[in-house]
């Protein structure tokens, strides 16, 4: 049977073996949401941030933290393409918790990348658009973070489907720590509405998965959570979560 390779993996706060990462994705895979925050903090304190994309999935995560740390490192990333829902979801965020929610943008502004790389980027090449958007933006947010955690469910789309609670991020080099990757949509809004967190109104109005003005429409009853994000293009993630394990290295 082929056995993954032991690597020393160098964060800023530790060095972590490969198997001292797989040892506590086992350790915690029943843990709750809030005992793995627990431990992500514990363990990384400052070091770690959460991404947020206001979803659903994202504000649960949100209000399970400040109650586990009051002042948690948060941020997002401003695409300049957000509804405004999504703008006043963070301010009602940050009101409600007392907290600020670091934005990380691209150094092109929507005008600049026009001229660069043509009109309706996000049509005519949207990989090249959420890399420009999205994925130098957080490349910047992860930069000196020895962990980050993220609110992706592994029953959110097929790249998901093999993440573990914690990880190593072969893509953004450090760790990953995914505290719901067991919850399903209805854990999640369970949870929602059992402690009454803010939410995007848009959920209400169609759309259960929110991303870019240009690149979300709302779904049809019994369409999946995820059919109006790039509908009509192959596309189905925006290249922040690489699946990990086809990342892995393998021993022959
Ligand atoms: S989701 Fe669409 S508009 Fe947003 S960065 Fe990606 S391609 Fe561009």
């Amino acid at each position: 049977m082929r056995q993954l390779t032991t690597e020393f993996v160098k964060t800023n706060s530790a060095a972590w073996e490969m198997d001292r990462i797989q040892e506590t994705a086992s350790r915690l895979a029943r843990a709750t949401p809030e005992e793995t925050l627990r431990w992500a903090f514990e363990q990384f304190g400052e070091t770690a941030t959460i991404a947020t994309g206001f979803g659903a999935e994202g504000v649960a995560l949100i209000d399970i933290a400040v109650k586990v740390t009051p002042t948690p490192n948060i941020f997002f990333l401003d695409t300049a393409f957000l509804f405004p829902e999504t703008h006043e979801l963070r301010q009602r965020i940050e009101s409600r918790y007392g907290i600020r929610i670091k934005s990380f943008q691209s150094q092109l502004t929507p005008q600049q990348q026009e001229i660069e790389f043509g009109p309706r980027l996000w049509s005519t090449d949207p990989d090249l658009c959420c890399r420009l958007r999205k994925l130098e933006p957080l490349k910047e947010a992860l930069q000196g973070r020895a962990a980050w955690i993220t609110a992706i469910r592994r029953d959110q789309t097929i790249e998901r489907s093999n993440a573990e609670v914690v990880e190593w991020d072969y893509q953004w080099q450090l760790i990953k720590i995914n505290p719901l990757v067991r919850w399903g949509r209805g854990d999640v809004w369970d949870y929602i509405k059992r402690n009454h967190v803010p939410y995007n109104a848009l959920h209400d109005r169609g759309y259960p998965s929110i991303g870019c003005t240009h690149c979300t429409i709302s779904v049809g009853e019994g369409e999946s959570e995820r059919a109006g994000r790039w509908a009509g293009k192959v596309k189905t993630e925006c290249g922040l979560h690489a699946p990990a394990r086809s990342l892995v290295v393998l021993a022959g």
